[in-house]
């Protein structure tokens, strides 16, 4: 079981605030942009959606 992580790129404001909550170090900024690009490690534990003012993150459990 995991999660699945998603940027809503149209809403990311490229802050930085979701790669540096995230504990296991699921996001990269890749053109102004977060991306999940390590999603597999999500430990689901939403951090990054609390931080993230843009709303642009969504986490599901898989
Ligand atoms: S916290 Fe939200 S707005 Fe900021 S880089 Fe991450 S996804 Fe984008
Ligand atoms: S839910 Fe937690 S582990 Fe998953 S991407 Fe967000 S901060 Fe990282």
């Amino acid at each position: 079981m995991g999660y699945s992580v998603t940027v809503d790129t149209d809403k990311c404001v490229g802050c930085g605030e979701c790669v540096d909550v995230c504990p296991v170090a699921v996001y990269e900024i890749k053109d102004g942009k977060s991306e999940p690009a390590n999603s597999e490690e999500c430990l689901g534990c939403e951090s990054c959606i609390e931080v993230c003012e843009a709303s642009a993150i969504v986490v599901e459990e898989n």
